[in-house]
């Protein structure tokens, strides 16, 4: 059965994290209100998006290029990688003046969701350890259980190469999603990080 143009507009909607059916309903309503031109832009900016970004062939990072501008750059500090769990999380670390690199997981480590550690970019990132001149990988996952189990396989996997391996330190609430966190309270993460016992 072929849904009208609403009802799809509403089961798409429906596809994005954190948009329930009355969320989706009322943003299908409001675009419908919208003027075309306007409406068009959004569809159009989904289309760019995806035509024209894609992942840092380096960190996972969403660039236009092979490389993401921060890979890019020889003014960062190429031996200290901190590992996300997400591009959006980078935005939040750069906000504190972090000058090192970064490393994008795509997840956490959850096996009954499907998200075992070769999903995940680890062993890309043993191969940056293995090959690069890398001193210090800051492990800076959320501080629940997926991002613990998440920082303590890794740091299991580093343990044999002879470099810092470090948790960022929380005065986040336990349990709490790093996309919560505001710079502040990141800052003082980054700041007070310690080396992960394994
Ligand atoms: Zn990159």
């Amino acid at each position: 059965m072929k849904l009208n143009p609403l009802e799809n507009l509403i089961e798409n909607l429906c596809k994005l994290p954190g948009i329930g059916r009355k969320t989706a309903q009322r943003l299908a309503f409001f675009i419908m209100s919208m003027e075309e031109k306007e409406a068009l832009q959004i569809a159009d900016s989904i289309i760019n998006l995806k035509k024209n970004a894609r992942y840092c062939s380096v960190c996972f990072n969403i660039t236009q290029n092979e490389k993401c501008n921060i890979c890019n750059n020889p003014e960062r500090q190429h031996s200290i990688i901190c590992v996300v769990e997400e591009p959006s999380n980078i935005v939040l670390i750069e906000k504190t003046g972090y000058k090192g690199v970064y490393h994008v997981l795509g997840g956490t480590f959850s096996p009954n969701d499907g998200i075992t550690a070769e999903k995940l970019k680890i062993k890309e990132l043993e191969e940056r350890v293995k090959t690069g001149q890398i001193e210090e990988v800051i492990i800076a996952t959320s501080p629940n259980t997926k991002g613990e189990l998440t920082a303590q396989w890794i740091a299991d996997i580093l343990k044999k190469y002879k470099i810092k391996v470090s948790r960022i330190a929380y005065g986040l609430p336990i349990g709490i999603d790093i996309e919560f966190a505001d710079e502040v309270t990141l800052l003082k993460a980054l700041e007070g990080r310690k080396p992960i016992n394994v």
